[in-house]
């Protein structure tokens, strides 16, 4: 018997009615119940409009195994895995789609020690929902609202930043969830912290009426222009699920993920140095100047925040990180998590009475793109990167994840296909501009010819 996979690089995902449905979401819920063993599973979802849905058949599933549920309702994705690991909980599950448009829902199956589980368990889940035959049991489990979910979460936040408390108390910060469930963390966080907040897309509305769910530069020109005229010392913007953060410096500027992840590596190692950082194959060139010269180590791995877990816990990194924004702090919990990473950023800015552009533009500059390229199916985006792989012939450097190309002296090219969308993604970076635009005027074409052929 093959077996469909469902798990992509963050969890289960699809278009709800498609892909996704409540008969679906009980045999998610029924095989957890049967991987976890009859004990205790913490379910929670985000502000999507069938959120709700898919989480009563999830819950229904788990409970007709035996297994008891803690519920904690409207949570963020690290809110959530953060309370599996200090509750001892058996596992846990987010009905979420991250920062995927409205249509889109899905599942992340979470283990004991809170981070997403391994391929092997995924598999599990995956043979067990293709089986699709279920017993349910004569003593079902229990569910019980969990109450003030996110008390004890706040708290384990706030003792990363004691040092730096007095400093933080009147800095002004914009925080934008995008109508996510973010509104429900980084503000009141910041808040606690004596910081002066001031919020936008903060009603959660799976509708994402007030940006895309993806925070992005080209997606946050609300935030940029609020930080500008609140003269606010930084704006942030999460996703829909609360585990990335995007921020904006005091001028308004928006900058992508690895340069805030650069700017906290920076700060981390110098409290720990010759300490482990672990980036996905796809990050600057920055990360890695400044990873050597704090003598710390840098490990890259495959794209997708499980890789980037999983091996922090394996070597014993103190920070992971990614250049769409997430950042993982072991001393927390090492998975992405956007409160934590707005405590980082302005914990640098604490530690160095700068402004935060001063801070960002001290680091080492490489020059970025990213594009993204649409495919028919996921059997498209396949075929072309096939197609890609012969054309490149000779100049792929690693194929850990999609196939890179370093140019000499120029920079690096990375496509890679996204494991949750039916896209191709192309990443260059350069030492120049003039290498940036010499890079994509060659690798955009080959791309557009190989989704063509
Ligand atoms: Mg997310």
């Amino acid at each position: 018997m093959t077996v469909r996979r469902l798990f992509g690089t963050n969890g289960i995902r699809g278009v709800v009615g498609r892909d996704i449905d409540v008969d679906f979401a009980y045999s998610v819920g029924s095989s957890v119940g049967v991987l976890f063993k009859k004990r205790r599973v913490v379910v929670g979802w985000d502000g999507r409009v069938s959120s709700r849905m898919l989480s009563e058949a999830l819950v229904g599933g788990l409970l007709a195994q035996g297994v008891d549920v803690d519920d904690c309702g409207l949570i963020t994705t690290p809110a959530l895995q953060f309370l599996v690991k200090n509750t001892g909980a058996s596992g846990g599950v987010m009905v979420t789609a991250s920062h995927n448009p409205p249509e889109y829902n899905g599942f992340k199956v979470v283990d004991s020690d809170g981070i997403e589980i391994a391929r092997e368990k995924e598999e599990k889940v995956e043979a067990l929902i293709e089986r699709n035959s279920w017993r349910a049991g004569r003593s079902p489990g229990v569910r019980t609202p969990r109450q003030a979910p996110l008390q004890p979460y706040f708290a384990h936040l706030e003792s990363h930043v004691e040092k730096e408390r007095e400093k933080l108390q009147g800095l002004r910060v914009v925080v934008d969830p995008g109508n996510g469930v973010s509104a429900l963390t980084t503000p009141t966080v910041l808040g606690r912290l004596g910081c002066e907040v001031l919020t936008i897309n903060d009603n959660i509305d799976g509708g994402f009426p007030g940006r895309p769910s993806e925070p992005r530069p080209d997606t946050l020109a609300t935030l940029s222009r609020i930080v500008r005229e609140a003269k606010a010392d930084l704006g942030v913007a999460h996703d829909g699920d609360g585990d990335r953060a995007i921020f904006a410096d005091e001028t308004g500027r928006v900058h992508w993920g690895d340069r805030t992840l650069t700017l906290v590596a920076d700060e981390v190692l110098r409290e720990n140095p010759g300490g482990k950082v672990v980036t996905p194959v796809n990050s600057s060139m920055a990360l890695e100047e400044v990873v050597k010269k704090r003598r710390g180590k840098l490990v890259l791995t495959k794209v997708g925040s499980i890789f980037v877990s999983r091996t922090m816990v394996k070597i014993g990194a103190v920070l992971g990180g990614e250049e769409n924004g997430g950042i993982f702090y072991t001393p927390h919990h090492p998975v992405r998590d956007g409160t934590m990473a707005t405590l980082l950023v302005l914990k640098a800015l604490a530690r160095n009475s700068l402004p935060l552009s001063r801070l960002l533009d001290r680091l080492p500059r490489f020059m970025m793109a990213k594009e993204k390229f649409q495919c028919k199916s996921d059997g498209a985006k396949k075929k072309a990167m096939a197609r890609l792989r012969t054309k490149l012939k000779g100049r792929v450097s690693s194929e850990l994840d999609g196939l890179r190309v370093d140019v000499k002296d120029k920079g690096w090219v990375l496509v890679r296909p996204s494991g949750t969308e039916p896209l191709l993604r192309l990443y260059a970076e350069g030492w120049t501009e003039d290498d940036l635009s010499a890079l994509t005027g060659e690798f955009k074409p080959l791309v557009q010819a190989a989704l063509k052929d």
